[in-house]
């Protein structure tokens, strides 16, 4: 893997593609700089090498050339956080940035303005990524959450540099981490799936089948699982649809020698509601018009011993309906668990969409080995897809 760790960019212009679809508030300041602080280490080995950056991104989906979606709105949080002055270009082609970037001097900043004003940046226009291309003399793409796109300036853009790119570091970072995780992670190796709905994570628990030894299934779609296997699961959430899916899935997993963990007991509410009465049942019998909103403490005890057990740890998706505090204990249990596991020296991957946004409502961030920063991307991945941003820079 080709990395920025294996060049020099010693009066370079390197065209970074960065990652900052940042939220901004009411007043369009950046409401959370975390995904530009995660491209700081890139920017700054360029700059210490004695290059210079021209970055480009995205900004939410613009339809039109909409001021609310402007990078500048960024600018000031981005030299607070590189601290150096950073230049803007208004287009993110054409003559102002062709412009701007040629008279860029080794330590300087260019920031492009919102790739997405340009509708062929997402439908991955050659002709496009040709002109973005024109602007540096090096290609990295640090841009995690887009990877799983094949847009101009994430995947298109790499073929007009042959060998004059690579990843930046928090797109190594990912990739590593990933790997760890599928590939070359230390047994046993766990993977914890929560969650909604079985629908929405069949393909990943497919192709995770063949890496893990343990897999514990929770969230809502327990209640596929259990149905499935005759158990009463009153109002809980449950895809009927999926239940034979559920049992293949069990049947596959025994073929396969993994050993599968669904909770036993659940805290069951008589509301979708964070102040509805609450009992601990047997999953297995839930009442009638009572649903199970988070796992019981049997299940807590079981899956803290799984997780103790394991050297590699994933988790994808929160334990219970953790956005209300009353069903927020089983999905804070298993990060106190996975905590735990990883001061012990197990490695401990959280990515994917709600289970990030747990770990950081929580305070798990830093008691875990690593925490994605893509999304989609990281889903995709955890489904055994190549990426195309990825593929892209490794061919
Ligand atoms: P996902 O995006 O598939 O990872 O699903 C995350 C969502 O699943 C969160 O918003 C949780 O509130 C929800 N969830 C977790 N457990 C349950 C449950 N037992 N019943 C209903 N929703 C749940």
């Amino acid at each position: 893997m080709k990395t920025i760790q294996n060049v020099n960019f010693k009066n370079t212009k390197a065209l970074i593609r960065v990652d900052f679809n940042v939220p901004l508030n009411a007043q369009f300041e950046v409401a959370d700089a975390t995904r530009i602080v995660s491209a700081k280490p890139t920017i700054l080995k360029v700059l210490e090498d004695g290059g210079s950056c021209i970055l480009m991104s995205h900004l939410g989906r613009p339809k039109a050339q909409e001021p609310a979606f402007s990078l500048r709105h960024i600018v000031s949080t981005l030299e607070a956080v590189l601290g150096v002055q950073v230049l803007f270009a208004s287009n993110c082609i054409g003559e102002e940035a062709q412009k701007a970037a040629d008279n860029l001097q080794p330590g300087q900043v260019l920031l492009l303005e919102n790739l997405r004003y340009h509708p062929e940046e997402t439908k991955g226009d050659v002709g496009f990524a040709e002109a973005l291309s024109k602007l540096g003399d090096f290609y990295i793409n640090d841009a995690f959450g887009t990877a799983h796109r094949a847009h101009a300036s994430t995947t298109i853009i790499a073929q007009f540099f042959k060998d004059n790119k690579c990843f930046g570091s928090l797109l190594a970072q990912e990739i590593e981490s990933i790997d760890k995780v599928m590939k070359t992670g230390e047994k046993p190796v766990l993977a914890i799936l929560g969650g909604a709905k079985v629908s929405s994570k069949i393909t990943i628990i497919d192709n995770i089948l063949d890496k893990v030894d343990h897999l514990i299934i929770g969230g809502g779609m327990t209640f596929t699982f259990v149905k499935a296997q005759g158990g009463h699961v009153g109002n809980s959430i449950c895809e009927d649809d999926k239940m034979e899916l559920a049992l293949e899935i069990l049947e596959k997993a025994k073929a396969k020698n993994v050993q599968i963990h669904i909770p036993v007991d659940v805290l069951a509410a008589d509301d979708f509601s964070n102040d509805a009465n609450t009992q601990i049942v047997d999953v297995r019998a839930i009442p009638e018009n009572w649903q199970g909103l988070d796992c019981g403490p049997k299940s807590k005890a079981i899956f803290h011993d799984v997780v103790q057990q394991c050297k590699t740890i994933l988790w994808n998706g929160p334990l219970g309906v953790f956005e209300m505090e009353t069903f927020s204990s089983g999905t804070i249990a298993l990060g106190d668990s996975i905590a735990d596991a990883t001061k012990n020296g197990a490695f401990s991957l959280v990515g994917g969409g709600d289970s990030v946004a747990a770990v950081k409502q929580f305070g798990f961030e830093n008691k875990v080995s690593y925490v994605s920063t893509g999304g989609g991307a990281m889903l995709e991945s955890l489904e055994g897809k190549t990426l195309p941003g990825i593929a892209a820079i490794s061919e």
